[in-house]
């Protein structure tokens, strides 16, 4: 029944804030003003009106025997012409969990939050709300940004209250709170799950990323009338080092552990079908959730490069283009994750998250875990985002369980 009652809040949010093309949630904008007026409206219902912290995130809470508290976040703001679950999933959760304890004093405090633009879609900074929370966000980052119309980011904050310059006040709000776990339940976005037909995962954590651009530099010459033996060709040592990438990842991935090795760019030079390359750029973009593993693909990848140079007879410098350290959640909270999963579907695959999330925020405060339901032809941050409805329904059941084994487990630790 509970589960249901999340669809429904769902289906009807989705009406009020969608087009055609989509869910129109756009972080400080009317649509959005209008979803969280709407939720606002059914926090009313359990008597209930939220707080707004000084970066617009708004907390609603329900208070406890204990201050210990248990946050359930996510997001309402959508991407233009975005997904129906993206984000509104876990928030919807949090508001179902709020009824299922509401009339009696649970033994922690609960709390959800809707974090301000999560996304970053109007402005190009993702996770606002919540970095600005964690001490993460820096003002000098975010002070000169534009949306596509012209309106200064600083602006768009101020008509919703929010004053950049005072934003970091938002920390005094999260540091205030006692902290037993912070769980959040979010759409996969991916692949993964559907390739198994499985409805729910666990959430490991959030990805680490290394990010470089390498530079192969030999000799362009007549390609005629070089021979192979004789060429300094910085292509071919680029993509043999591809290939020696992939197997890096291949080497890497373990049943418990999945990691990923990307070149996604190319540029040769001269670019010329009768020169010999003699220079080539690539990129290479690495994943893993184990901070020393991620360490070891680099070190690895940086020695099959070296091979490949020299082997080509050219040089290759590296230089490091973004650097993110591996967020994993925390081993207690995966326990009792997987056992609630379990329990209502019957397995609990594990999974790392790749793209970033409020959660990866809060793993420095606080005990953190995700849930991820089942994408539909893994697509997101679209109208066709999806997941099938008895699939959403074992999932959101199985978030609810999660809450009541970590809110029932009280002051203490976790009874898993
Ligand atoms: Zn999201």
């Amino acid at each position: 029944m509970a589960a249901q009652d999340v669809v429904a809040n769902l289906r009807a949010l989705a009406r009020l804030t969608s087009t055609a093309d989509g869910a129109q949630r756009l972080a400080w904008g009317p649509v959005w003003r209008q979803a969280r007026q709407w939720f606002n409206g059914k926090l009313a219902e359990i008597g209930i009106t939220p707080e707004i912290d000084a970066a617009g995130n708004s907390w609603a809470t329900l208070e406890g025997a204990s201050d210990k508290t248990v946050i359930i976040g996510s997001h309402l703001d959508s991407v233009p012409n975005g997904g129906w679950l993206d984000g509104a999933l876990g928030v919807m959760a949090g508001l179902e969990a709020l009824h299922m304890f509401k009339g009696q004093q649970p033994p922690v405090t609960l709390k959800v939050v809707d974090w301000a633009d999560e996304e970053g879609a109007r402005f190009g900074r993702s996770l606002l709300g919540s970095s600005a929370a964690a001490g993460s966000l820096r003002i000098s980052e975010v002070e000169h940004l534009v949306d596509q119309t012209g309106v200064r980011l600083v602006d768009a904050l101020r008509e919703n209250g929010v004053e950049l310059s005072r934003i970091h006040e938002s920390q005094n709000y999260l540091r205030a709170v006692d902290g037993k776990a912070y769980l959040e339940l979010h759409i996969e976005q991916g692949p993964v799950l559907e390739s198994m037909n499985k409805p729910t995962g666990v959430v490991l954590g959030t990805f680490g990323v290394e990010r470089h651009l390498l530079r192969f530099v030999g000799q362009a010459a007549h390609s005629g009338s070089t021979p192979i033996p004789m060429r300094k060709d910085a292509f071919l040592a680029a993509a043999e080092s591809a290939l020696a990438f992939r197997e890096i990842a291949k080497r890497y991935t373990t049943p418990a552990g999945r990691v990923v090795c990307t070149v996604g760019t190319v540029r040769v030079e001269p670019g010329i079908v009768t020169a010999v390359p003699g220079a080539c750029e690539i990129s290479l973009d690495q994943r893993a959730l184990d901070k020393d593993v991620l360490a070891m693909m680099l070190a690895d990848a940086r020695a099959a490069a070296w091979t490949a140079a020299v082997s080509n007879n050219v040089s290759v410098e590296w230089k490091r283009i973004w650097q993110i350290e591996p967020r994993p959640f925390a081993p207690a909270l995966i326990a009792l994750c997987d056992e609630a999963v379990r329990e209502v579907t019957g397995d609990a695959p594990h999974l790392p998250s790749g793209p970033l999330h409020d959660a990866a925020e809060m793993v420095p405060f606080m005990p953190t875990v995700m849930m991820f339901a089942y994408s539909s032809n893994g697509l997101s941050h679209c109208k066709e985002e999806d997941t099938p409805e008895a699939y959403l329904l074992e999932t959101i059941e199985a978030f609810l369980l999660l809450v009541r084994k970590v809110v029932l487990s009280g002051d203490a630790g976790y009874s898993t």
